[in-house]
């Protein structure tokens, strides 16, 4: 089943052929402040099997395991989009609220319990690591 998404100009938006490789929620210190939330969700996808029409701008961090974080927006309205880490080039993340339908989505692991705001409820039959 395609999925589409955009971002919230609709400046970019993107298409995915296949089916998440991953799916996951992270309350790192980067996720929470690069969405101004308690957490982001992304699903992982093969680069192959998504196409992305319009131009985003990105910026670049060190993640704890010295991989380089590449994070996607819109340069227009802002919204996070994709990201890739440098360990697994092939691979992109997608922000899942861009996704003009995510009722597919269930996160399949927590990451950063430890840095979760207390306000930010879990659904804990998930399984949750307290870093990566
Ligand atoms: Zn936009
Ligand atoms: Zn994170």
């Amino acid at each position: 089943m395609t999925k589409t998404g955009h971002c919230h100009c609709a400046n970019v938006s993107y298409e995915v052929s296949a089916e998440p490789i991953r799916m996951a929620q992270c309350h790192c210190e980067a996720c929470r402040r690069t969405t101004g939330t308690g957490h982001l969700v992304q699903a992982f996808f093969n680069s192959t099997d998504v196409k992305i029409k319009g131009k985003t701008s990105n910026h670049k961090s060190t993640s704890d395991s010295g991989n380089i974080r590449t994070r996607h927006f819109c340069p227009n309205c802002g919204s996070r989009l994709f990201s890739f880490n440098s360990k697994m080039p092939d691979i992109i993340g997608i922000a899942v609220g861009s996704f003009d339908d995510s009722a597919w989505f269930k996160p399949e692991v927590i990451l950063y319990n430890s840095e979760r705001p207390a306000w930010d409820i879990i659904d804990e039959t998930i399984e949750i690591h307290e870093l990566m």
